[in-house]
């Protein structure tokens, strides 16, 4: 019989990281530039310990599958439970009750560092992982919220996302509350988790499947079934097109009207207008708007809650490419009150410093620009081709000839799929000219974007994307596209 190994192996535990180098850099650098953002808006510094007294974080985790309802604890030798912080919220709470009579109110303040949670480990989930949170404890007032709608907007972009590469979507539990009101499913009811499971599922669901869940329930690719919650038709059509709104702010709050009624959704609306007009005086636009489906996993929330993604280049589809949420937030009125007994309002943002980090950096890969693509329109004249890529790349584009053997649709398909930034075209009629067409592909992309089914207006855009340059100017003129993009 072999002897047990007197050695322990070297090995890091399931969804944790060693973090160092570079990348360690990085995600310092992201927390100087968003804490940075903080400060400059009022919010003061403050560090709490790393574990407190299991109750005074309290239960509010999604994941109530894992040991300790998602959280680590262990059992202090005075008996008493103690278990890591999974947010930097929970003990603000219970800084804010137990020093209540000492600070400003509203208290501002900001904080970083690890947070612990028991969830599985997945891709961009992990057990150990850094938030960096700004947080109004002491203010009823939607303007809070949308002022953390605004720096959480500032904070991207001090982190590197420009406008236009990240969005903010913004709804509030009060709609969720209303309409779950009017559907008939209580506060008591137990299809109320299942409908809410069911919305929080539209961005990973097609709306068939949210449908499904609604209703009688889901078959999922592996044939396991989830129970549905049972709702009726008409009940259901209610949800999706409540779901299915969405939009530019003031528009989408009047048109939420149609689908919700009563005091708690009208509360709900109001409060969206308040909000919407605090961001348009903080000069915050289409890159925070409102969508009914966003529903946030942690349970305190009470009214105004929001989240920011990443959004990339056009994948194959022409859909953006997204990369999960990289900040979160909302308010949250009663965490406090569970010390005091008394209600003291709070809003907050958190960002995920490592998601952040991540998605950040894949967004740069996805938005990269390839090589310049030279087709060949006629395989006889392959060397001009060659010749033109030489001179590209002399001229310092990166550039290449198409070495394939497909016909021009093809060829330009192969372009976009590598990112190209620029196609060269030189058929029969533009060599007997002395011309090369150059085809702005990422202009392309753009006017396709916005101009959607609009095909006439995207004929018309067809002059600014594509040009004739003279054969010998190729380089001056590529070079110009490429310094505008
Ligand atoms: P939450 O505290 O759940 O509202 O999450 C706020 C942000 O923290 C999210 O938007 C993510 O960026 C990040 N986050 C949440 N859970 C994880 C996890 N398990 N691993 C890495 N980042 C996470």
């Amino acid at each position: 019989m072999n002897a047990p190994d007197p050695r322990p192996k070297a090995r890091r535990a399931r969804g944790l990281q060693d973090r160092r180098g570079p990348g360690l850099a990085v995600e310092r650098g992201l927390i100087e530039a968003i804490a940075k953002v903080y400060e400059d808006w009022g919010f003061e510094p403050l560090e709490t310990p790393a574990f407190e007294y299991a109750d005074a974080l309290g239960k509010f985790l999604p994941d109530q599958d894992r040991p300790n309802e998602g959280v680590f604890a262990f059992e202090d030798d005075d008996d008493q439970w103690l278990a890591l912080r999974y947010d930097l919220t929970a003990p603000l709470a219970r800084f804010v009750a137990e020093n209540f009579d000492t600070l400003p109110k509203p208290y501002r303040r900001w904080a970083a560092g690890p947070v612990w949670r028991n969830e599985k480990p997945g891709p961009g989930r992990y057990r150990e992982f850094w938030q960096c949170d700004a947080d109004t404890v002491g203010s009823a007032s939607p303007a809070a919220d949308a002022e953390m709608i605004a720096m959480a907007c500032a904070a991207l972009e001090a982190a590197g996302a420009r406008k236009g590469d990240y969005t903010v979507r913004i709804s509030t539990r009060r709609l969720l509350d209303g309409l779950l009101e009017n559907l008939g499913v209580g506060q008591a009811d137990p299809r109320r988790l299942t409908v809410l499971r069911a919305i929080d599922k539209l961005d990973r669901l097609s709306s068939k499947g949210v449908q499904a869940l609604l209703g009688v329930g889901r078959k999922d690719e592996s044939g396991d079934f989830t129970q549905g919650a049972g709702l009726d038709d008409a009940a259901i059509n209610r949800v999706m097109g409540f779901l299915s709104t969405g939009g530019d702010r003031a528009g989408t709050i009047q048109k939420l009207g149609e689908f919700v009624s009563g005091p708690i959704a009208e509360a709900g609306l109001r409060e969206l207008g308040v909000i919407d007009s605090a961001l348009s005086a903080l000069k915050v636009g289409a890159e925070a708007w409102v969508d009914p489906a966003v529903v946030r996993g942690l349970e305190y929330y009470t009214g105004a809650v929001f989240e920011a993604e990443l959004i990339g280049a056009l994948d194959a589809e022409g859909d953006s490419i997204r990369f999960g949420s990289v900040g979160g937030g909302g308010r949250y009125d009663d965490l406090i009150a569970r010390f005091r007994g008394e209600r003291i309002p709070a809003t907050g943002f958190s960002i995920g410093v490592s998601r952040l980090a991540a998605a950040l950096q894949a967004q740069q890969a996805a938005q990269a620009d390839g090589p310049v693509v030279v087709l060949v329109m006629d395989q006889a004249r392959i060397g001009e081709a060659l010749a033109m890529a030489n001179e590209l790349r002399a001229g310092g584009v990166r550039a290449e000839a198409y070495l394939g053997g497909g016909a021009m649709k093809a060829q330009l398909k192969y372009a976009d799929k590598r990112a190209a930034p620029v196609a060269i075209i030189q058929g029969g009629d533009e060599l007997a000219k002395g011309v090369v067409t150059l085809k702005d592909l990422k202009l392309g992309a753009r006017i396709a974007q916005n101009l959607g089914e609009d095909r006439e207006a995207y004929a018309k855009s067809r002059e600014q994307v594509q040009r004739e340059v003279p054969r010998a100017g190729l380089v001056a003129a590529v070079r110009e596209v490429l310094a505008k993009t």
